[in-house]
C-alpha cells in the first residue's frame, strides 16, 4: 500500500491506495483523517490519467520563431503550441528571462505559486526568484485566501499559523465557526464538529446565510454582508462592559488591556444597540451577549475561513477574533485554540517556506519588499514587470478583476507556467510545463494545523516534479544549487529554518507519516499547542488590538437608509469541487453528479417573484458580467442576497470583483459584491 496526503482542501487527509486495483485505502491510523474522507479525497485522483494532462512541455510557436526554430520541426499540439523536448524548453526559458533581466533589471521578473505543490518546490521557487533573478516578487495563493490570517494572528500572537491541532476540538465546550461553509469546504473538520456536539459541546455559528452546521448550532448569527468586524467587536464589548473576561490570563499572558478596552468603549458602534438599526438582522441585539458570555465561561476553539478573510477589513477581522481567545484565555490550552481552515493543501507550508513577498522561509524578514499578485498585475500594466513564472495557480482564473488580469497577461514579454491541464493561464503562456500532480512525486505538504506530510507517489511518472523544472533553468543561468533529491531540497530548507523543520527529516516524516508532527519540529517531536507558556511575539505576551468597524457594502446602506438595494452576492466551494475545479472537473466519479456541472446561483425563496421566477441569471456589478448561470431558490439564503460558486472558468464569476481588497495585505474582497441581476430565461 502506498500512502499520500490528499491534494485538496488544507485539512491534509492521510490516504492509503491500492496500486493494482487503483483503489483508496482509508487509514484508520492517520491522526488527520481517522479513516474517514470526503468525496474529494475518495476520488479525487481520478484525474492522473486523463487524456488532456499536458505530457511535455508545450511552446508557442510564435515564440519559437523568436529565436529563429521552425515550428514545423516539431510536433503540432494545437494551432498555437508545438511539443518540444524538455531541454530545449529549459535553454530557451534560461535565454528568455536572461534577455529580459539584463534589458529591463531584475525587478522585471516576478513568481507566482507554490500552494498546490510540495514545500521542495515552493521553497526553490523563491530561492531562484531572490537568489538568480534577484527579483524579491515572489507570492502565492495565500493572497486570495488567508494572507489576512498570517497577518491578523502575526500582530496578536505572533505566529500565522493555527494554535493548535483539530483534534482539540474534542476538547472543547464552545465551537465557534465563523465565515467557514465547514461540511462543504474542511468536510473532514466538520464531521469532528458535529460529533463533538453530538457529546454536548455547543456550537454557534455566525454566517450571512444558513449554511450546513447551521441545524447543529445554539447561537446561529445570521449576520448581514459586511459586518464580521462589528459583530467580533460587539462580542468583545460585552466581554469588557460586563468585566467577563479571564483577569488572570489578561494580566499574566497579555499587553495592551486598558488601551485596547478605552478604545472599544469609546467605539458607539461596537455597543450590541447598533444592530437594533440593521432592520432584519435585530435579532443579533439579543444574541450576541448570549454568546459572549458563553465565549467567557467554556473552553473555546474558533474556526474561521475566506468569509472573513476575503473583505477589506480581512485582517482586522482576524485580529479581532484573536482578542476574544486573548480576553477569555481560550489559547494555548487543551480545548481552546484558533483555528483558520486554510483552503489548500499545502497553502500554509508555501508561506512557511517563504513563498511571500515580505518574508523569506520561516518568516523571517527579508532584505527588500516584494510585490503582491495584485500589484505584480499592475506592473505588468505599468511595463515594469515583464516576465512572469506561474507554479500551478491559474490566476487567469481564481483572482479577482479578471478584465485587468487578462489585460496584463496579454501585455507580459514572456510568461512560463508549471501546469498538469490546460488551463485559463496556460492560454496565454510562452512556455508550458507539463510536470507532476501531488500523487506522482515525493515531498512535504503543511496542513492547515502545521502538519508535515512526506507524501509519497501513488504513481509512477516521468514528468518532472516543478522543482526539478525550476533547477534546470537555474543551472543554465549559471546557479547549480547541487539539488538532485526532494530530499536534498528539504534539507536545504531545514538548514535555513532550523526552528521550524530542524528535528523533520524525512526518515522521521517516514516513520510518523500517520501521525505526522506539527511545526516547530524539535529532535522529531512536534508541537501539537503552540502559546503554551508565552507567545510567540517578541515579548512574548499576547497583543490586544482593537480596530473599530467602518460601516460598508450592506451594513452602511442599512444603517442609512434603512434598507439596501439591488443585491448582495458571495462566493464560495461546493463539496463535489475544488477551485479551478481542473482536477477534480477531470474525475469520471465526481462528474456523475450533475451538480457538478455548472455553477449554480443560488437565491433565496423570498426573491422568486421579484426574479420572476427565472431559470437562469446573469450577474452584473461595475466591472463586469458573469456568463448566464442556472439559478435555484431556497429558504437558506436571506432575501436579497445572493451565492454563487466559482468552480468553472466560463462562468466568469470572477470578473464581478474589482480591486477592493484588504487594506493590509490586498486579499480581494470576493465575499461581498453588489450585483443586479439580469433574468437571462
Ligand atoms: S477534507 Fe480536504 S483533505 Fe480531507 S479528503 Fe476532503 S478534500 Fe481531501
Amino acid at each position: 500500500m502506498k500512502r499520500t496526503v490528499c491534494t485538496y482542501c488544507g485539512v491534509g487527509c492521510e490516504i492509503g491506495f491500492d496500486p493494482v486495483e487503483e483503489k483508496v485505502i482509508p487509514l484508520k491510523e492517520g491522526v488527520v483523517s481517522k479513516g474517514k474522507l470526503c468525496i474529494k479525497g475518495n476520488f479525487g485522483h481520478e484525474y492522473i490519467n486523463h487524456e488532456s494532462r499536458i505530457r511535455g512541455t508545450l511552446v508557442r510557436k510564435s515564440f519559437l520563431q523568436s529565436f529563429g526554430l521552425s515550428p514545423e520541426n516539431f510536433e503540432e499540439h494545437d494551432e498555437n503550441f508545438v511539443r518540444v523536448p524538455y531541454s530545449l524548453a529549459y535553454d530557451l526559458t534560461a535565454k528568455k528571462l536572461k534577455e529580459i533581466k539584463e534589458k529591463y533589471g531584475r525587478h522585471s521578473f516576478a513568481a507566482i505559486g507554490g500552494a498546490r505543490t510540495n514545500c521542495e518546490s515552493a521553497y526553490l521557487f523563491q530561492k531562484f526568484t531572490r537568489e538568480v533573478m534577484e527579483s524579491p516578487n515572489v507570492d502565492n495563493c495565500a493572497r486570495i485566501c488567508h494572507a489576512p490570517s498570517l497577518r491578523g494572528l502575526k500582530e496578536t500572537v505572533g505566529e500565522g499559523a493555527a494554535t493548535a491541532p483539530f483534534d482539540e476540538i474534542y476538547n472543547a465546550e464552545l465551537i465557534v465557526v465563523i465565515g467557514s461553509n465547514t461540511t462543504e469546504a474542511h468536510p473532514i473538520v466538520s464531521h469532528r464538529i458535529i460529533e463533538q456536539v453530538r457529546k454536548g459541546a455547543e456550537l454557534t455559528v455566525i454566517d450571512v446565510r444558513e449554511i450546513g452546521l447551521f441545524r447543529f448550532a445554539k447561537h446561529k448569527l445570521l449576520i448581514p454582508f459586511d459586518s464580521n468586524l462589528l459583530v467580533l467587536n460587539a462580542i468583545a464589548r460585552v466581554i469588557v462592559e460586563r468585566e467577563l473576561y479571564d483577569k488572570e490570563f489578561i494580566e499574566k499572558r497579555t499587553v495592551g488591556f486598558e488601551e485596547f478596552r478605552k478604545e472599544l468603549l469609546n467605539d458607539n458602534l461596537s455597543k450590541p444597540e447598533t444592530f437594533k438599526k440593521l432592520p432584519g438582522y435585530e435579532h443579533l441585539f439579543k444574541a450576541i451577549p448570549e454568546l459572549a458570555r458563553d465565549i467567557a465561561r467554556k473552553k473555546t476553539v474558533f474556526l474561521w475561513g475566506l468569509g472573513v478573510t476575503e473583505h477589506t477589513d480581512g485582517s482586522k477581522a482576524v485580529m479581532a477574533i484573536a482578542n476574544l481567545a486573548l480576553l477569555t484565555g481560550n489559547v494555548g490550552k487543551p480545548g481552546t485554540g484558533l483555528m483558520p481552515l486554510r483552503g489548500q493543501n499545502n497553502v500554509q507550508g508555501a508561506c512557511d517556506v517563504g513563498m511571500l513577498p515580505y518574508y523569506l522561509p520561516g518568516y523571517r524578514k527579508p532584505k527588500e519588499i516584494g510585490l503582491t499578485t495584485p500589484e505584480v498585475i499592475d506592473a505588468i500594466l505599468e511595463g515594469k514587470v515583464r516576465a512572469l513564472w506561474v507554479m500551478g495557480e491559474d490566476i487567469a482564473h481564481v483572482h479577482a478583476n479578471q478584465s485587468k488580469i487578462h489585460g496584463a497577461l496579454q501585455k507580459l514579454d514572456f510568461l512560463v507556467v508549471n501546469e498538469l491541464f490546460p488551463c485559463e493561464v496556460t492560454e496565454f503562456a510562452h512556455v508550458v510545463f507539463g510536470v507532476k500532480s501531488c500523487y506522482e512525486k515525493t515531498g512535504v505538504y503543511i496542513n492547515a494545523e502545521r502538519r508535515l506530510h512526506l507524501s509519497e507517489p501513488l504513481y509512477t511518472s516521468e514528468l518532472p516534479d516543478d522543482w526539478e523544472v525550476i533547477a534546470e533553468v537555474s543551472k543554465r543561468l549559471g546557479k547549480d544549487f547541487g539539488f538532485r533529491t526532494s530530499e536534498d531540497v528539504w534539507n536545504s530548507l531545514r538548514e535555513e529554518v532550523p526552528k521550524k523543520f530542524g528535528g523533520a527529516d524525512y526518515k522521521t516524516l517516514r516513520e510518523n507519516f500517520l501521525n505526522a508532527p506539527q511545526w516547530p519540529v524539535i529532535d522529531g517531536k512536534g508541537t501539537k499547542i503552540l502559546h503554551r507558556e508565552k507567545f510567540s511575539t517578541e515579548d512574548g505576551k499576547g497583543h490586544l488590538r482593537f480596530n473599530p468597524y467602518k460601516p460598508q457594502g450592506m451594513v452602511k446602506e442599512l444603517l442609512e437608509k434603512g434598507e439596501f438595494s439591488d443585491f448582495y452576492l458571495t462566493t464560495g466551494r461546493i463539496l463535489l469541487h475544488y477551485n479551478n475545479a481542473n482536477q477534480t472537473g477531470r474525475c469520471r466519479t465526481l462528474n456523475k453528479f450533475k451538480l457538478f456541472k455548472e455553477d449554480v446561483v443560488y437565491a433565496s425563496e423570498e426573491d422568486r417573484e421579484r426574479l420572476k421566477n427565472a431559470k437562469r441569471v446573469k450577474l452584473i456589478s461595475p466591472y463586469g458580467e458573469s456568463a448566464p448561470l442556472p439559478v435555484e431558490f431556497n429558504r437558506h439564503i436571506k432575501k436579497g442576497t445572493l451565492f454563487v460558486s466559482f468552480h468553472r472558468a466560463k462562468s466568469k464569476v470572477n470578473f464581478l470583483f474589482g480591486d477592493e481588497a484588504d487594506e493590509f495585505v490586498k486579499t480581494a474582497k470576493f465575499k461581498s459584491i453588489k450585483v443586479k441581476v439580469e433574468v437571462v430565461e
